[in-house]
């Protein structure tokens, strides 16, 4: 039976972590997998989530199931970060996501329920698995403009003629602070007229949100996810604790859906735990229960911050200094964008056979679209790094 099954494409991010890895090369770099890393190019266990795990090993007394639609706290403490009261808590339903991926999964699939083979429109370039995410679920991905390959940073105008276009059928798959893989994001006045547009169109936005408090910080990052549920009827949002928590493999997510009313959220809500519990049943809890403890203790939460804070912060010095060293050194501003950009990763705009050789010649590793992620430069070789680049940039 298997023989009918032709080897399916893996997607670049995890090839490129198996070269790395394989790579016995010393000074490596790696500036291609998204998770973030400090000084010494570890991905830390927060001391905030050590805490909290403390706690939880102390005081568990069951394992059993949480239930379909997940930790309930946990869901709303996310709710109250991400979206601060600005919509009527009535029309708000949740349940856990296996991570933000898995949160985007369950609400794909209930927006395919409601208007099947229906338009979602996902920028160019996005993540990977935006496009077959969609697909899976019977929804027809369709590319909207985002990135400027010139200037480095969003081309809103050719991003608004597409915006500005849709209909009352269709769904535009929006990425939340930091969340877009080039680095570049929407200003709070880009974020206002997006909004009126979904006003005037009565298209359906749904937010991606892996990355609140990456850019500005907490409240800074969420102005636009809060700008678009507040401005339309209907709305999803979904969010990962993965990267600012940095709980990645523990799977902590919350598919929020946002409907007209209250009895319209009820809809929504069932739909939701019934794809739930025809897909994996029940959700997992241990890191959306980290996340509520921190963020309903008061001492935990400011810790939380302070950490949060340390790597935004890293990565926004990571990025000037590389902008400066590629300036110092070329006499030209045409990288000055990566400090311009903000989170985690800025696309470079480099040739593939420029990345290539930055892999096969210097050990250096991005995404073969010459993306990186900052948080993989090593502070104490920025200038080597900015060397390498300009020379396989020739
Ligand atoms: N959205 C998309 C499209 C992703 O690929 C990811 C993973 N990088 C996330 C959200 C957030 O991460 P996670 O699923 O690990 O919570």
């Amino acid at each position: 039976m298997f023989e009918t099954l032709k080897k399916a494409t893996l997607d670049k991010i995890f090839v490129l972590m198996a070269e790395y890895a394989a790579d016995p090369r010393d000074g490596k770099i790696d500036l291609g997998v998204g998770v973030y890393k400090d000084p010494k190019g570890v991905t830390p266990v927060l001391n905030s989530v050590r805490k909290a795990e403390q706690r939880i090993l102390d005081t568990a007394k069951t394992k059993v199931y949480k239930g379909v639609v997940g930790n309930k706290e946990f869901s709303a403490a996310v709710v109250d970060l991400a979206l601060g009261g600005v919509v009527d808590l009535k029309r708000i339903r949740c349940v856990n996501g296996a991570g933000g991926t898995g949160a985007l999964s369950i609400l794909m699939n209930v927006l395919s329920r409601a208007r099947p083979g229906g338009r979602i429109f996902i920028s160019d370039p996005s993540w990977p698995n935006h496009w077959p995410m969609a697909e899976l679920v019977g929804l027809k991905p369709v590319y909207y403009p985002y990135f400027d390959h010139q200037t480095r940073l969003v081309d809103f105008d050719a991003m608004m003629k597409v915006v500005d276009g849709l209909t009352p059928d269709d769904t535009i798959l929006l990425h939340g602070c930091c969340h877009n893989p080039t680095g570049a994001n929407l200003t709070p006045a880009q974020w206002d007229i997006v909004a009126a547009s979904l006003q005037r169109t009565g298209a359906f936005p749904l937010v991606d949100l892996a990355y609140l408090g990456f850019g500005d910080g907490l409240e800074a990052d969420a102005y636009g996810v809060r700008k678009i549920v507040s401005s339309v009827p209907e709305s999803m949002v979904a969010f990962s604790a993965s990267k600012n928590f940095g709980l990645y493999r523990e799977r902590a997510g919350v598919a929020i859906a946002i409907a007209k009313d209250s009895d319209s959220a009820d809809v929504v809500s069932s739909q939701m735990q019934n794809v739930i519990r025809a897909t994996i049943s029940q959700t997992p809890d241990h890191g959306a229960e980290i996340v509520r403890i921190i963020l309903e203790d008061m001492d935990l939460r400011a810790e939380w911050e302070a950490e949060l804070k340390e790597m935004r912060e890293r990565m926004q010095r990571l990025r000037v200094k590389l902008a400066e060293a590629i300036r110092q050194r070329s006499n030209s501003k045409d990288f000055d964008f990566i400090a311009e950009h903000s989170g985690m990763f800025s696309l470079l705009g480099l040739k593939p056979e420029v990345v290539e050789k930055l892999k096969l010649e210097d050990a250096v590793y991005m995404i073969n679209d010459s993306r990186i992620n900052v948080a993989g430069i090593p502070e104490d070789r920025v200038g080597e790094l900015a060397d390498k680049m300009l020379a396989a940039i020739g």
